[in-house]
């Protein structure tokens, strides 16, 4: 076979995190007698994009993210609250949120049968380690790789060397990244010097793309990861 690694996004790639990100923040608003009307979580939504360009810009760092997204949602919002209980709650609503896409967990399975699968993932470690825990492919995932305990976040390629340091491989021509994001998931593989697959669920696909792959489905990711 052409790989004898893979190394896998999580998010929109494996897992719909939209999905589970609505689910979470409307568990905890009802647990904090917050109405889930569109104006509220709109006003979450505003905070919190508001506070990931704070960090793009090196404003902020992801553990006052967390709190400051919920203290800019209380205020957007006009409502008293404690924006510290709001963040424990909501980050342990999100760590159960486990919705698999279609064919992730046969992909994965069937992937493992041939050679050892990393997940390389941006996010917050309790979460993703819990998210993981709960979800059926777990059994099939030789090693997890999270931004938060690197210390880098894709498209660093910090994140893709840590995966092959974990797997003991050298060969850089034998590993393949895939994922949905062209700036973190295929600039992260570019910036190691690995092969990767675009996966865009549906979408077109973009036009100049760098991926060395690009797919709209994971059965075609499949057949190009299992390819001779
Ligand atoms: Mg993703």
């Amino acid at each position: 076979m052409k790989y004898d690694i893979l190394l896998c996004d999580l998010d929109d790639t494996l897992f719909d995190f939209h999905k589970g990100e609505a689910i979470a923040l409307e568990n905890t608003f009802r647990r904090f007698g917050i109405p889930t009307t569109p104006e509220n979580l709109s006003a979450y939504h505003t905070a919190n994009t508001e506070q990931w360009k704070k960090l793009e810009r090196g404003e902020t760092i992801s553990e006052k993210l967390r709190v400051d997204r919920f203290s800019g949602f209380l205020a957007l919002a006009g409502l008293e609250g404690d924006a510290q209980a709001l963040c424990d709650d909501y980050m342990e609503q999100l760590g159960q949120q486990c919705w698999p896409l279609p064919f992730s967990t046969e992909l994965i399975r069937r992937v493992s049968e041939k050679m050892p699968v990393y997940l390389v993932t941006n996010g917050i470690a309790r979460i993703q380690r819990d998210r993981l825990s709960r979800s059926e492919i777990k059994p099939y995932v030789t090693g997890l790789i999270i931004s938060e305990e690197v210390g880098a976040s894709k498209p660093n390629p910090k994140m893709i060397y840590e995966a092959l340091a974990q797997a003991a491989a050298d060969d850089l021509s034998r590993a393949v990244m895939l994922g949905d994001s062209l700036t973190s998931d295929i600039a992260a593989a570019n910036n190691a010097g690995i092969d990767s697959i675009l996966f865009t669920n549906g979408k077109e696909i973009p036009e100049g793309h760098k991926a060395t792959y690009a797919v709209k489905t994971l059965e075609e990711a499949l057949t190009l990861i299992l390819a001779e």
